[in-house]
């Protein structure tokens, strides 16, 4: 693996797809259809409840939101009030039951579309790019860059795919990471306080390659030791049984 810094790598390796905000409080689920999405081009972000669906919707700015109706802490009707009452980011409805489409339909919430379970992933990233094209939302997308990522003294940059860390002086310093590094620092940065499998890593970070656990071990380790060189502490810790998490101020 070539140690090229990330600030003289080519802006994007291909050109980054719009950003779905998907809302599933099943994890198993959730990690299927980010598979699916990401396989088809576009970039994803996760929130597991209502209030975090909101939170990660006002940081990541995505296209467009799959949000599941039953999740603990705030359920997905409330969650749809609260983004439209925010703009009018599309938004597709995922439900187990055939009530709440009617209830849907009745309250005319505003959302774009809405599938039933169960579905197949493939009719989800269908519909996902149905809404995306009637919206317009992957033209704004590209028209607009998302915003870095900001955690701790980093500023990540996934459009310019680059990674800064702030020095004690105050100024932006690249850091000088590998793809791999890149890519899974960006996906932990992503989602703060968030638990994250191996086998996820795998499949986001390195996805053209069949790796074993230890392959992501071996990139985390060396992510963590150019983050403790750049003054950033221990921010990515291991969750044992589990896999890592970054963790802002640990
Ligand atoms: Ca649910």
């Amino acid at each position: 693996m070539p140690l090229a810094p990330a600030a003289s790598l080519p802006p994007a390796v291909r050109e980054p797809g719009p950003m779905v905000l998907v809302v599933e409080d099943e994890p198993g689920i959730a990690d299927i259809l980010i598979a699916y999405l990401q396989r088809d081009g576009l970039r994803t972000c996760t929130a597991a409840d209502g209030p975090a669906a909101l939170e990660v919707f006002r940081r990541m700015r995505p296209e467009l939101v799959l949000l599941d109706i039953h999740l603990p802490g705030m359920d997905g009707i409330d969650v749809l009030k609260h983004i439209r009452g925010d703009g009018d980011t599309p938004v597709i409805m995922v439900t187990a039951l055939a009530d709440d489409v009617d209830k849907l339909l009745a309250l005319r919430m505003g959302a774009d579309d809405y599938v039933v379970k169960p579905y197949s992933p493939a009719e989800v990233v269908a519909r996902v790019r149905a809404v995306l094209r009637r919206t317009g939302g992957a033209a704004r997308a590209q028209a607009q860059a998302a915003a870095p990522i900001r955690v701790g003294r980093l500023e990540i940059d996934t459009q310019a795919h680059i990674a800064l860390s702030r020095d004690d002086g105050g100024a932006l310093q690249p850091l000088p990471l590998t793809l791999t590094e890149f890519r899974l620092l960006a996906c932990l940065a992503a989602q703060p306080r968030r638990c994250f499998s191996r086998g996820h890593l795998i499949e986001t970070c390195l996805p053209e390659s069949d790796a074993l656990d230890r392959v992501i071990d071996s990139h985390l380790s060396k992510l963590r030791r150019k983050l403790q060189d750049a003054g950033n502490g221990e921010l990515i810790e291991t969750v044992r049984g589990v896999g890592y998490r970054l963790w802002p101020g640990a």
